[in-house]
């Protein structure tokens, strides 16, 4: 026999065979190996192989590698308990494959929430007389890197003829999972322990179970009837230890433990829960959209063509991209960031590099592509791993322009409540024009760009609805509750008479607030509330002019510059702090100091690992560690024409002397010019903040709460995690109160309050923030209309009433009914 040399099936984190949470694996038992904790989403053929068997729930492959050695590759950790969802073989026993083909496609998140875990082993079952070396080292891998080698290491045992005592037992597999692997290990250790000749057998087929892959291939599904044979001086004891573990699940992996209970709101009668991503109520028919994607040849056609094929691919993107960019609309700034994925150093270099090797351009762009999603998922921060559906989004479309083929043409009707798997941003550009009804996505995340530009279109979107929402057919009528983050299939007729009457009252304030003008929002007995949008881009601000936003409460500056690998020159941030102004004429725009860090890559600015990042080095911190960053975007903003008009906002303050640093910084720089003094405001995120409201005012001209992180960081919930999403409430009377606290700290100096945070849009929220002192509401641009609405319905007296029973309520779901009570008695 030669040398077999492996490749990596997965991609994903190498780790020795030790650290599989299951000892059948990790004490070695059913072979030596190593093991994958997999970023990726296939499992391909680690070298050339006949497929011996498929595991019906589609989770374990084992592999002729010819001369006698076969291989298991078993995905995750008892995941047979998942009786095949999220499992789809691509291979069945007998197909010949050849290193790096497709063998099973598998849905991680599902591996991940609902198996103990997803570390892959990688096992050599059979091979007599050949051993493992070359061992890949603990780290990231990527699909067809060099895994280990399989070499022959001596003259393999001859067996031996076993004499002694004949003994036979007729049984049925009692195992809920059937014979699966673990079983079967456990069952080969035991015979091969005993020296006893062991066969079992199934029907016309039989199986020497000394032999792993044999016991596999049989096949027994629960309730099979067996019939067990041994010969040996063991035969009678061995027969019954291979009875027991045919009868019950020996060491069971604990299964994952499920995440603490939260208070969530509760749900009206079959709802299914997923987590608001862009508010908004809509009725209409389901439509799901089903992406194919594209066959990929992996063996190219010789290295020059490939090459050539890849950079025509690229060169069509780019110029796509480019004259895309050029319109403008909402997708500008989503299709900036892909343009600089698409010029991205190291993707190119990877795909090179697997061209070099002898792929096929498509593939090997895909290859690139998946290895940095990887890295991104692998970071294990929810916020970062949404930016890889970008990666995969222009990877795509790379992959078929060398292709010359197109992606399906969706034709949605007018109306529909679009559901999806996951949905990419050039997806949602697609739809832009279909005027959809919402968006119900079974995974996603809520601070995803796919969410930000419904958010920015107006377009309700609920995601991370979970396997539930799979069963429900096209057609099936729905309502999206976008605002309670919940989709009612097959409603009640009376309870869609019921939405639909709320959405064409809503759609009627809405269409009276645009016709308004510019006249500023106010409540109905008279006290001024103004309605400002927040912003990523200049596409934004048109949208938000186009919707009378009274002004811009937030421009989230580091969406200018987040996916990029140099830091944004002064010249380059001052054009886009004018082309925001510009697009809002006269109107004050707040704009924010950059907030990367933590849950905000920033290549260009290295900060260093961190083990809890959001509790590390973001926003200001970053700004005031890098006082050159500060200075420049400083500069940029006081460069703007008619900085009058501006405001500058501090995100993540936790104390005066932040405030006071970026005030002596901003001094300087005006007074170098001699500038008018320019506002300068405090976001309020933290507890510290909130409670120390006070002082901080003292050094602020104006006070915003950013109650998306005020909310994390109270509740101690990760605003990207999401297993925690449907209990991140911000109607929590805990961010309630410190919400509170802010708006009386603020009106001890008279400095006014706002909420830039995803509380201004909830309708259910909006009427307490502003019971409790707020102002000013600032939302996505969409918003704008449907928020001036609701102000106009609202009275102080009657808000500041229902504020003062929220603050009381114990618990955020009964704030939720207070507020759904209240929006019920003002006809709502
Ligand atoms: C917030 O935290 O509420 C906020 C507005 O800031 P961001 O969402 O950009 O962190
Ligand atoms: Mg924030």
């Amino acid at each position: 026999m030669t040398d077999v040399q492996l490749v990596a099936p997965i991609a994903g984190w190498v780790l020795p065979l030790a650290a599989v949470p299951d000892p059948v694996f990790a004490d070695g038992m059913m072979g030596p190996g190593i093991a994958i904790d997999p970023t990726g989403s296939t499992l391909h053929a680690p070298c050339a192989a006949t497929v011996l068997t498929v595991h019906d729930a589609g989770h374990a492959v084992t592999l002729d590698a010819g001369d006698g050695v076969s291989l298991l590759m078993h995905i995750g950790v008892d995941t047979v308990a998942l009786g095949g969802h999220g499992f789809t073989p691509l291979v069945a026993p007998g197909d010949a494959v050849a290193a790096g083909d497709a063998l099973v496609r598998f849905d991680l998140d599902v591996i991940v929430q609902q198996a103990p875990s997803a570390i892959t082993p990688v096992i050599l079952i059979e091979g007599p007389g050949v051993a493992l070396a070359d061992m890949a080292v603990e780290g990231m891998i990527a699909v067809g890197d060099p895994l280990l080698r399989i070499v022959r290491a001596g003259r393999g045992e001859a067996a031996r003829p076993v004499d002694g005592a004949f003994v036979r037992r007729d049984m049925v597999v009692l195992l809920p999972h059937g014979l699966h692997a673990r079983p079967a290990a456990r069952i080969v250790a035991a015979v091969r322990a005993s020296g006893a000749e062991v066969t079992v057998r199934s029907g016309e087929r039989s199986a020497s179970a000394a032999s792993p892959v044999a016991l596999l291939a049989l096949g027994l599904a629960a309730g099979a009837p067996v019939t067990i044979e041994a010969r040996g001086a063991e035969a009678a004891r061995v027969i019954e230890a291979v009875a027991a573990l045919l009868s019950a699940e020996v060491d069971a992996p604990p299964a994952p433990t499920a995440p603490p209970a939260v208070e969530a709101a509760p749900l009206e009668a079959g709802a299914l829960r997923g987590v608001p991503a862009a508010p908004g109520l809509a009725v209409g028919p389901a439509h799901w959209l089903r992406i194919a994607a594209p066959d990929l040849p992996t063996a190219g056609e010789g290295v020059a063509v490939e090459q050539e094929r890849l950079a025509a691919g690229l060169a069509a993107v780019a110029t796509a991209l480019d004259a895309a960019i050029a319109t403008p609309g909402p997708m500008a700034g989503v299709l900036a960031a892909h343009r600089a994925i698409l010029d991205d150093p190291d993707l190119r270099a990877r795909a090179d590099a697997a061209v070099a090797n002898g792929m096929a351009a498509a593939a090997a762009l895909m290859t690139a592509a998946e290895a940095q999603e990887a890295q991104l998922r692998a970071t294990g921060n929810a916020r970062i791993a949404e930016r890889a559906d970008d990666i995969r989004d222009v990877a795509l479309r790379v992959v078929h322009a060398i292709l010359g083929t197109q992606p399906g043409a969706q034709i949605v009707p007018a109306g529909a409540i679009v559901l999806a798997d996951d949905l990419l941003p050039s997806q949602l550009a697609a739809l832009a024009t279909a005027r959809v009804g919402g968006f119900a996505v079974l995974r996603g995340g809520p601070t995803s760009h796919v969410a930000i530009l419904a958010a920015g279109m107006g377009v309700p979107m609920v995601v991370a609805l979970g396997q539930g929402m799979a069963a429900v057919a096209d057609g099936t009528p729905l309502i999206l509750d976008a605002d309670a983050g919940a989709v009612i299939p097959d409603p009640a007729p009376g309870r869609l008479v019921q939405a639909r009457a709320t959405i064409a009252a809503r759609a009627a304030a809405e269409a009276a607030a645009l016709a308004a003008g510019d006249r500023p929002a106010a409540m109905a007995d008279g006290l001024p509330i103004a309605v400002f949008a927040n912003l990523g881009s200049v596409a934004d601000a048109e949208t938000a002019a186009a919707m009378r936003a009274e002004g811009c409460g937030l421009l989230r500056t580091e969406f200018l510059f987040l996916d990029r690998t140099t830091a944004p020159s002064l010249d380059e941030q001052a054009a886009d702090y004018r082309g925001v102004m510009a697009a809002l004429p006269d109107r004050p725009v707040v704009i924010r100091l950059l907030d990367v860090g933590g849950d905000k890559p920033a290549p260009y600015l290295a900060i260093p690992a961190e083990e809890n990042p959001a509790l590390g080095q973001r926003g200001i911190r970053v700004a005031l560690a890098r006082p050159e960053v500060l200075e420049t975007q400083l500069r940029a903003i006081l460069a703007v024409p008619d900085v009058a008009r501006c405001r500058i906002m501090v995100p993540m303050v936790t104390g005066i002397e932040e405030m006071i640093a970026v005030r002596a910084m901003l001094d300087r720089l005006r007074d170098a010019d001699g500038l008018p003094p320019v506002p300068l405001g405090a976001m309020i995120e933290t507890p510290a903040a909130a409670a120390t409201a006070d002082l901080i005012a003292a050094h602020a001209d104006f006070l915003s709460i950013g109650s998306n992180d005020l909310t994390q960081y109270v509740l101690a919930m990760d605003r990207g995690n999401p297993a925690l999403a449907a209990g991140l409430d911000g109607l929590h009377p805990a961010v309630l109160r410190l919400i509170g606290m802010t708006c009386d700290g603020a009106a001890t100096h008279g400095v006014p309050v706002s909420v830039c945070g995803g509380l201004a849009a909830d309708p259910l929220a909006a009427p307490i923030l502003i019971g409790l002192g707020v102002r000013t509401l600032s939302v996505p641009p969409g918003r704008v209309p449907a928020t001036k609405a609701l102000v106009a319905t609202l009275t102080l007296p009657a808000v500041q009433a229902l504020a003062t029973a929220a603050l009381a309520a114990p618990g955020a779901g009964a704030v939720r009914a207070l507020a759904r009570r209240f929006a019920e008695e003002t006809g709502r």
